[in-house]
């Protein structure tokens, strides 16, 4: 087994503490890898490291065009890169490797984006309403930003992060998964690669107590961007509430995938199993709930039933395989808990319902895909994130009635539509409580438009120019330009 170490200050370094954690490859259920366990020393190094290479290295020396070249050259490295990467990653986390590899080749253009957007930051020269004064805006770095990832997408959610992020001037402290640390480890080595300063980014693995915690109370972490589960997410909030830090949360989600009498519904059917078996259900957009126009409800059931049927399970690295196993044993657990009280609650299982024991699932955390009907918008699997390969079909009568139970969870997240009406394309895409509102497609995302929560789901957005404001401060500068002497007393 490799055994790890941490990036630091451009040092890859043993964790203070002197242990290790074993990553396990879900499809084997067998540890393939030794993770550095981190602990708040650690956190301090890490820290410490990227406030230096803020503050006195040659970082803030190079001129923003010089910051996007490095961000586009770490594009091309990872580019490169990209089936090794993900080769590692599906070994990690268990997700497909197709995916991943799709993934990992589509990377780049989040460095390319904000690369080319570095130096295009640019402030306003405000027409004060006060003669004789000079009134202009700069937009400047936060600082050292913590970045804290889960483990379902690891590179592409830290991507998110980290274009902007380094777009904008800042340095970084990143914390991958303790589930998927495995490639962001190796990713790291690219950084020195293309350039980057030393403590330009650092990259510290572990415990969310451990490690976690310390990174987002620690006093020189001026912002946190958070990618995780809306509980932890909510602990977060907290703690970096207490130290008046901005927060970038990306949380978890419920989304209602809506399917009405007028859709196609050769795509709506494609787009629901999408929507929930892709990635086994392990993704923050999941359409876990599906909505279904009375009038095509049982027709509609009855396709999507033959076609999740035919997906292949298996062992994730083959091309062919379509649904892989659950990333970690207590999500495992916990879909198969969510399994039993959909059943207690009356919803009635129309697909799987438990783990998969077929032979190509090996010794993996596998569960059927499983589709629930006759589920009731009160009910705990219609409101509840799985995060797992389990469908709630919900019927409704009309539009009112669609709106109502789409938006009638905590979450806001994302929501899909399937109708050929342009009205009613325009009217849901408005009364949808979700960051993103897809028509007629599902789980399609850019770098360029912008990406986040309503409601519980979140706060902010990644992707698009609407990211790098997130990790900029503005400063107002008055400049007198009268000679004038004012009168001290008065505000000017
Ligand atoms: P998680 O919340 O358990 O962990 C996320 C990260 O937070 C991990 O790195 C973990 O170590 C760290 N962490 C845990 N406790 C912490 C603490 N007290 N302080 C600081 N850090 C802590 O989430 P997960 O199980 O890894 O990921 C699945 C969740 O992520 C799902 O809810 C999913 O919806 C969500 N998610 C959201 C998006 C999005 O963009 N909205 C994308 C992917 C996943």
């Amino acid at each position: 087994m490799n055994k790890y170490q941490m990036l630091m200050g451009g040092a890859w370094v043993d964790p203070a503490g002197g242990a290790w954690f074993e990553s396990v490859n879900p499809f084997t259920a067998q540890p393939w890898a030794l993770v550095p366990r981190g602990t708040k020393e650690d956190v301090d190094r890490a820290v410490g490291a990227a406030k230096t290479a803020f503050y006195d290295g040659d970082w803030r020396k190079l001129t923003a065009t010089a910051r996007g070249a490095l961000l586009r050259k770490l594009g091309d490295l990872i580019a490169a890169d990209a089936d090794r990467l993900a080769t590692i990653e599906t070994t990690d986390n268990g997700k497909l490797f197709a995916e991943m590899r799709a993934q990992l080749n589509y990377i780049p253009q989040w460095f390319y984006y904000f690369g080319g957007l570095a130096d295009k930051i640019e402030g306003r020269v405000i027409p004060i309403d006060k003669p004789g004064v000079f009134n202009f805006t700069r937009e400047e770095p936060l600082g050292v930003i913590a970045a804290i990832t889960p483990w379902n997408s690891p590179l592409l959610l830290a991507a998110w992060k980290l274009a902007p992020a380094l777009a904008a001037g800042n340095t970084v402290v990143w914390k991958p998964s303790e589930y998927s640390s495995v490639s962001a480890l190796e990713f790291g080595a690219l950084f020195e690669k293309a350039g980057f300063p030393k403590g330009v980014v650092n990259i510290i693995t572990g415990y969310g107590n451990e490690v976690g915690e310390p990174l987002v109370t620690h006093r020189d972490v001026a912002k946190v961007a958070f990618t995780g589960g809306d509980r932890t997410g909510e602990q977060v909030y907290q703690m970096a509430a207490r130290g008046i830090k901005p927060v970038t949360l990306e949380l978890g989600g419920k989304s209602a995938n809506i399917v009405f009498d007028d859709a196609d519904l050769d795509s709506a059917v494609k787009g629901v199993v999408s929507g929930i078996f892709a990635a086994t259900g392990q993704t923050c957009i999941a359409g876990s709930r599906a909505l279904l126009h009375r009038p095509i409800h049982d027709e509609f059931v009855e396709r999507l039933l033959a076609l999740a049927k035919t997906a292949r399970m298996g062992n994730p690295l083959e091309l062919s395989t379509q649904v892989g196993p659950v990333t970690t044993r207590p999500q495992y657990e916990k879909i198969l808990d969510y399994i039993r009280i959909a059943k207690t609650e009356g919803a009635e299982c129309r697909l799987g319902g438990g783990p998969a024991e077929r032979p190509e699932c090996g010794s993996g955390w596998f569960v059927e895909p499983t589709v629930f009907t006759g589920v009731a918008p009160r009910m705990r699997i219609a409101n509840e994130e799985v995060f797992g390969p389990v469908l709630s079909i919900i019927p409704f009568e009309d539009e009112d009635e669609a709106v109502g139970v789409a938006n009638s969870t905590v979450y806001g997240l994302a929501a899909g539509v399937w109708t050929t009406s342009i009205r009613r394309a325009l009217m849901m895409s408005e009364r949808l409580e979700a960051g993103t509102v897809w028509v007629n497609t599902y789980r399609a995302v850019s770098y360029m438009s912008p990406f986040g929560g309503y409601k519980r789901s979140g706060i902010g957005r990644e992707s698009g120019s609407e990211a790098i404001r997130e990790y900029l401060q503005t400063k107002s500068v008055w400049i007198d330009i009268s000679g004038n002497s004012p009168n001290p007393f008065v505000l000017r």
